[in-house]
This record gives structure tokens, C-alpha cells and sequence, in this order.
């Protein structure tokens, strides 16, 4: 069985223990047995990042455009290969994981641009005969924490501005996924960054996570994840003062109202709902449907949903891979009994299923008769389940979007321009869709959530920078 090391201070590094990455189509394929960190090996990459940062920090623009130009050119050139590994070790579609390698290219790529597009202001002082700069600065040792749902695009969109702006990385995968995660530490330990500048930890997070929030040395973290642990990360980083961004979990609605082209609607829920297995922070778990069209949506989706092929990731006619884990398909199927006793009824799916293969297969879930109170629609699943909220009008349905502690995505499907600019402007969410999907976003804008979504900047695009630097202001006598 071929082992993966951790890459320390520009060199591979074994741990005292290996992990086995587990194919969740097919638990008989083991993918690899992957490096788990110790404290020490955490702290060596703390230390190598941080004396590595002084020299990063100073790198000008061409070399940081070539480095991150570089990673995205390999990737882009390895899509097929990168692609098929994420399937196989995340259980999404193959053609999913190519695109979202894809998508890790073109992060790369544009960071590369931005690096050569940092700028500041000058302006004139009020006080005569004096001149004011405002310049950005990078802010040091970044810790990097990422989950299992998007294990190549989510670290490619932390890595590369962390880099473009001049920091150094700890980059600590899940413990789910390490395989996308070191071929890119791969493809990055090959360009000309400085030994240390990027490092890859990979092991448990209540382990080298805990230690890596906790370090004074670490200036900044930028974590994606469960809300549970999310808040403990904050509160881990709040006493020292580090600065921390937070992407966490989803309960996004989707609106469908009466007026709505049905297919239109049909294509954003099963889109919406389901792809990538349901494991997508921006899935719409609530589908909240007006009247006059519920009857008419809710036999279109059982219509549709039955065409769905499940089965294992890499065969190229599956719709819908298997779920991540057991732990995952336990925790899905809790959930469906839970709104089964509450008083949901199953309009599809919902239970698990052989395949040819031993994996983590189920049938994609659609709930309907729920209400807004019922635990399915408060908290998040993060599987193949949605539900189908039934209200009587524009005004309701908007009350319901919002009534969720959550707020990273909403989306509507209406064809009136009134209700989709008034949706717009008051769906309390950090990203609203208009007759499309909730998940599906652009890599050049900002991502991310309001209420207990999100905390600190949005992440992606020239947003980014925001986390990724401090401002200095200098004041200079003319
Ligand atoms: P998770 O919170 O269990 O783990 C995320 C990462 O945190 C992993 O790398 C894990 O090892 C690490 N970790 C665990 N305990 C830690 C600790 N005490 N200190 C430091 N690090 C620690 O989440 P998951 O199960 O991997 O991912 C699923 C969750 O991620 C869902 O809730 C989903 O909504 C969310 N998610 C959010 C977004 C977003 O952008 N909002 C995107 C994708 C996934």
C-alpha cells in the first residue's frame, strides 16, 4: 500500500502513524494510507512557516504570479487524473470532480492575475505639505482548515491568496480526503516557492487543528467546516486576538412560486438539492412551495427523482454518487426518521441501497407535509434530503427563507421581476439565486454567508484580500 508523508519545511516528511483513505463507492478500495501529524511535526511547520514568511513576504509580483500560475496550468493539465481521484475518494460524480479540479485551476490562475494587481491610494493629507499612503501588507503564518465536501476547490481558494498576497500556509486537509490534498502539495512542493512557504499537515483535527488554532505563532486562521466546530475554533483564537474566517453550515431555501416555470423549478431543486450527493454547504435542503403550483411540483420531482441513476463515482452514467461515510449515511437516515415521527411524509426515497459494490449508497429523500418548526428544516443534514414547505403566498414563503439561524444561500424560481428584486433585497442570505441553483457559484466574486454561516470576510475573488492582508496607512512629509 502506497504512503502518502506530510510536506514539512520543503522536505516529505513520515509520521509516526498512517491513515487509510477509503473509497466511499467501494470500501474494499483503499486509496492510500496517508501521513497523521503529531504535535511536533505541527510545530516544525509553524516554525518553518514562520521564518519562511520573511522571505515570501519580500517576494515581488512576477514570482508570485508564476508560482500560482504554474500550480493552475498543472492542474488544469492533470484535470482527468485530479478529477477521477476526488471522485473516487469523495464519492461525487466523476464528471463533478473534474469540473470542480477545474475550478481549482482556474482559482490558481486568477490569483496569479491578482498578484499582479496589487495596489494602494495615495492621497493628498488634510494637513498641508504632508502625503498619505494606504498600502495592503500580508499578515504572516496562515492556518488553513478545509473539509471532506470540496477536497480540492475549497484549499484552492484559501491557498492561493494566502500565497498571492505573500503569507505562508499550514494547510490541514480532512481527514476524509487527503488525497487531492497532497497531490496539490505536490504540484506546489515543484514551483519556486521558499521551503516552508507552504506546508502540508495532514492528521486529525482535534489534534493538529487544535494545535494550529491555538499557536500565537499562527497570526490567522481560515477554516470551512461544521458550525460546532467553526465556534470552537473561535473561541480557541479569541483570547490571543488572531484574526479568523469562518465558512460554515447551510439551511438554504428555495422558493417556488406559482408562477414559476416548472421546469425551470425542477432542474434548481434536483440541481440544487441533490448533486454531489446533497454534500454541498450551498444545497437547498427547504423547498418552499406556494399552492397553486405544489401539487404540480411535488409530481414533477417524484417524476424526476426516479430517473436518477445511483450508484458508484466513477462510472460515468451515476447522477448521484454514494454519501461520504458510514457516519454520514447513519446521520442522514437519523434525520428521516426523526421527520417521519415528527410528521413529514416521504414522497421518494430516503433508504439506503445496494449497489454492485460495498459503499454508502441511498436514495435520494424528498420530504413533504413539513413545517418550518420540524428538526429537518432547522438543522442541517448534509445529505441526498430535502423537504417541500408548503405556503400560500410571497410573503410567507419569504418569512419561512428566512426564518433559519442560517444565511449562506437563497434562491427563488418566479418568473415575476417583482417578487425576484424584492427576493433579492431581503433574503437573508450572504447569496442569492434567481431561477438558478443555490449551489454553483463564480470563482472571480465574493463567497460566503450572514447569522451563523459565516463569520469574518468573504472568501474568493478581489474579496479575498480583505483576510489575506492588513492595511497600513503611512504618513510622509512631503
Ligand atoms: P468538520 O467541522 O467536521 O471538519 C472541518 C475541518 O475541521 C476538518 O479538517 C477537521 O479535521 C477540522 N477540525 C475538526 N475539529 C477541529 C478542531 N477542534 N480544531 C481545528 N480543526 C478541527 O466539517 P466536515 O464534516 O469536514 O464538513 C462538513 C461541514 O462543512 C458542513 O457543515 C458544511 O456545511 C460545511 N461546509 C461549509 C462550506 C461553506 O463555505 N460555508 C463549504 C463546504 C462545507
Amino acid at each position: 500500500m502506497q504512503r502518502y508523508d506530510n510536506y514539512i519545511n520543503g522536505q516529505w516528511q513520515a509520521a509516526a502513524s498512517f491513515a487509510p483513505n477509503i473509497n466511499p463507492s467501494d470500501t474494499s478500495d483503499v486509496i492510500g494510507e496517508y501521513a497523521q501529524a503529531d504535535a511536533e511535526q505541527m510545530k516544525q511547520a509553524i516554525a518553518a512557516a514562520k521564518a519562511a514568511f520573511k522571505t515570501w513576504s519580500r517576494s515581488g509580483a512576477q514570482q508570485r504570479h508564476d508560482v500560482l500560475d504554474a500550480i493552475g496550468n498543472e492542474i488544469l493539465a492533470r484535470k482527468e487524473e485530479i478529477g477521477t481521484l476526488l471522485a473516487r475518494e469523495e464519492g461525487k460524480t466523476l464528471a463533478e470532480g473534474i469540473g470542480e479540479t477545474v475550478r481549482a485551476g482556474q482559482i490558481f490562475k486568477f490569483f496569479a492575475g491578482e498578484a499582479l494587481r496589487t495596489g494602494g491610494e495615495w492621497l493628498p493629507s488634510v494637513r498641508p505639505g504632508v502625503e498619505v499612503e494606504i498600502i495592503r501588507e500580508p499578515l504572516g503564518v496562515i492556518g488553513l482548515i478545509t473539509p471532506w465536501n470540496f477536497p480540492i476547490a475549497i484549499p484552492a481558494w484559501k491557498i492561493a491568496p494566502a500565497l498571492c498576497y505573500g503569507n505562508a500556509v499550514i494547510f490541514k486537509p480532512a481527514e476524509l480526503t487527503p488525497g487531492c490534498a497532497w497531490v496539490l502539495a505536490e504540484i506546489i512542493s515543484r514551483t519556486a516557492l521558499p521551503p516552508g512557504a507552504f506546508n502540508l499537515v495532514m492528521g486529525p483535527g482535534s489534534v493538529v487543528g487544535q494545535l494550529m488554532t491555538q499557536s500565537p505563532a499562527v497570526t490567522a486562521i481560515s477554516f470551512t467546516g461544521s458550525v460546532s466546530t467553526g465556534r470552537s475554533i473561535l473561541q480557541a483564537t479569541a483570547e490571543r486576538g488572531a484574526k479568523v474566517q469562518l465558512e460554515m453550515g447551510g439551511k438554504n431555501p428555495l422558493v417556488v412560486l406559482d408562477d414559476a416555470d416548472l421546469d425551470v423549478a425542477v432542474n434548481c431543486a434536483i440541481n440544487g438539492s441533490y448533486y454531489s450527493t446533497g454534500q454541498r454547504c450551498t444545497a437547498s435542503s427547504r423547498i418552499i412551495v406556494t399552492d397553486g403550483i405544489h401539487d404540480r411540483f411535488v409530481a414533477a420531482m417524484q417524476a424526476r427523482l426516479a430517473t436518477l441513476k445511483i450508484g458508484q463515482a466513477l462510472d460515468k452514467s451515476t447522477d448521484i454518487g454514494p454519501v461520504v461515510d458510514q457516519r454520514q449515511l447513519e446521520q442522514n437516515q437519523r434525520y428521516i426518521d426523526q421527520c417521519l415521527q415528527e410528521g413529514g411524509t416521504l414522497a421518494f426515497g430516503g433508504e439506503s441501497i445496494r449497489c454492485e459494490t460495498p459503499g454508502f449508497f441511498m436514495q435520494p429523500a424528498l420530504f413533504v407535509d413539513t413545517t418550518p418548526e420540524m428538526t429537518i428544516n432547522r438543522e442541517e443534514v448534509f445529505g441526498p434530503v430535502a423537504t417541500v414547505i408548503r405556503v400560500k403566498d410571497y410573503d410567507e414563503a419569504l418569512a419561512v427563507a428566512n426564518a433559519t439561524e442560517m444565511g449562506l444561500a437563497a434562491g427563488i424560481c418566479t418568473t415575476s421581476l417583482k417578487h425576484a428584486t424584492h427576493f433579492k433585497r431581503h433574503a437573508e442570505a450572504g447569496m442569492v439565486m434567481v431561477n438558478l441553483p443555490t449551489a454553483g457559484v463564480d470563482y472571480h466574486v465574493p463567497f460566503g454567508g450572514r447569522k451563523a454561516s459565516s463569520y469574518g470576510s468573504r472568501e474568493q475573488g478581489r474579496y479575498a484580500q480583505e483576510f489575506y492582508t492588513t492595511v497600513k496607512t503611512s504618513y510622509q512629509s512631503a
